[in-house]
């Protein structure tokens, strides 16, 4: 019976697909021209070309009858804290039997400010493998070192016993910290994999001194005691390692294939000072919604989120200075601002509602949505699922979707369902040490207990196809190339396009709301009902 009523949905939506179909790419890439023009500036947090896009935005959703459902009309003010390091004044110096040898910031290593860092320190180091305390695997690479006073160092990734989805969350900053917090460690500098590293360190590099945000709100505190945070070059890392017994090239290898870490005293001390000048910064979400119809769900939410902000005007790479983020993420404000349209030009009686929702400050550490997340515009127990979509890549046919989340919840069995009934394979994320999962908004959707997913048009293992996103990702990710001179493919586009519709139709009209999957480790941050079991509403109301 289930499965029957699937099919009559399906059918239906594919009927109507052929028949008119209501994605061609054009009005997707005419929002993405728009968002992307070098007169939004790269559309940076805060900034007039930010503004400039939440306004074109705006108008764009009243246009297809969205209704505002922010706190003041469409807005949903969120305040921030910049940090500016002053280079000249910050430094870091390594001490070895005495001898002092600099660092050089840039060159060497690079000061993260997304940490606010102690204007002086000073610690012995220690290599403590991945850095990582994963409780539910009885993993522990703290366990045999002693970190007390100490700047851990560590090689971003994670061994293989470690999931993906799992491995992903505990090297979010905020997890780190609070496992390297409790080993006593007073600071952390991450060694990239080279195995693993999107974009090449000279543009890691070049943007170095960028100013860095962070929510102006002291319940978002996430790194307090942290005095430093700091990423040194894999092609400097010999310089803290010499000594130790233990090379970076050794060390490189094991983290390519997840392969166990050794942990050990580092022969080197570190001394850093930082300069750091703070400013305030005002910006906002944009939030709307598609009322839906049924009395008993309309206060439910689907929630379709994307990144309006991008990382503004930069140094200049082949003269040119702006980051416009076509992909990253014009793609996925356009797609929201499409399917406003769609549902206004094919209206469709949804059940539940749909809240589109534009965060800014993705870009400086998903710091919209993790307002976003924790002071909802609509009630928290209101939102039911989160469809993100950030950079989901078309230049290529569409032919598999890795869905980010995918085996967390039953909106991932959906997704596949929808995917594969429009004819487009649905695979789990392959490469789990770029962790995806949790470097977009959905995650604080997910640290709310609300099932999300995202999903980003790849290509098959093994296929040629894999080169062009490697590619993509080696010359355009936060480069001024990713720009609207690049080829993208509107026919991919409008399938993906149609993917969303209709799991946004079929998630608001289910009779279900999606469920975390029982062995997720997701599943703590929902609420007690989640947790006791299926709420369902009277079969009789039927499947629309
Ligand atoms: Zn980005």
């Amino acid at each position: 019976m289930k499965i029957q009523a699937f099919t009559l949905l399906f059918a239906s939506s594919l009927v109507s697909a052929q028949t008119a179909p209501i994605f061609t790419g054009q009005s997707w890439w005419n929002h993405v021209k728009f968002l992307a023009d070098d007169k939004l500036e790269g559309r940076d947090t805060g900034s007039h070309g930010e503004r400039e896009a939440q306004k074109y935005a705006i108008k764009q959703l009243k246009k297809a009858g969205a209704e505002p459902a922010g706190e003041h009309g469409f807005y949903q003010p969120v305040k921030f804290i910049q940090r500016q390091i002053v280079e000249r004044d910050s430094s870091l110096v390594i001490i070895r039997d005495g001898k002092r040898e600099p660092l050089v910031l840039g060159d060497d290593a690079i000061i993260s400010t997304r940490v606010m860092p102690a204007q002086e320190v000073s610690a012995p180091l220690v290599f403590a493998g991945y850095g990582l305390k994963v409780p539910e695997k009885n993993y522990d690479d703290f366990a045999d070192l002693d970190l007390h006073g100490k700047i851990a160092v560590y090689l971003t990734g994670s061994p293989a016993e470690i999931p993906g989805a799992l491995a992903s969350h505990y090297q979010t900053a905020a997890e780190r910290w609070k496992v390297l917090r409790a080993a006593g460690a007073i600071g952390a500098i991450s060694l990239p994999n080279p195995a693993s590293m999107d974009i090449p360190w000279s543009r890691m590099a070049l943007n170095r001194a960028h100013p860095s945000m962070d929510l102006d709100y002291s319940e978002f505190n996430e790194t307090e005691g942290e005095q430093l945070s700091a990423t040194v070059n894999p092609a400097s890392a010999d310089k803290i390692l010499a000594g130790s017994g233990h090379s970076f090239a050794e060390l490189a290898a094991l983290g390519k294939d997840r392969e166990p870490l050794p942990h050990f005293p580092l022969t080197v001390s570190l001394e850093a000072q930082t300069h750091v000048v703070l400013t305030k910064v005002a910006s906002a979400n944009i939030v709307a919604k598609l009322p839906g119809s049924d009395p008993a769900l309309k206060d439910e939410y689907v929630v379709l989120s994307a990144h309006l902000d991008h990382i503004g005007i930069g140094e200049p790479i082949n003269g040119d200075r702006i980051y416009n983020g076509a992909m990253d993420n014009g793609s996925g404000s356009a797609l929201i601002l499409d399917m406003a349209a769609s549902f206004k030009k094919h209206p469709e009686k949804l059940r539940r509602s749909i809240l589109l929702v534009l965060v800014t400050g993705e870009e400086k550490g998903l710091l919209g949505s993790k307002y976003f997340a924790a002071h909802p515009t609509v009630p928290a127990k209101s939102l039911v699922a989160d469809v993100n979509v950030d950079m989901f890549l078309p230049i290529v046919p569409l032919k598999v979707l890795t869905v980010e989340g995918l085996d967390e919840s039953d909106l991932g069995d959906r997704a596949r369902e929808v995917a594969q009934t429009l004819g487009v394979k649905v695979q789990p994320d392959p490469e789990p040490q770029r962790n995806i999962f949790i470097r977009s908004d959905q995650y604080n959707f997910i640290r709310h207990g609300v099932p999300s997913i995202m999903m980003d048009v790849s290509a098959e293992p093994g296929s040629p196809e894999q080169k062009i996103f490697k590619d993509w990702r080696t010359q355009r990710y936060h480069a001024p190339s990713d720009d609207i001179n690049q080829p993208v493919n509107l026919e991919t586009a409008a399938r993906y396009e149609e993917i969303v519709r209709s799991l946004l139709i079929k998630v608001a009209d289910d009779d279900l709301v999606p469920r975390w999957k029982p062995d997720s480790f997701f599943r703590r941050y929902a609420g007690e009902d989640q947790k006791a079991g299926q709420t369902t509403v009277p079969a009789t109301l039927g499947i629309h």
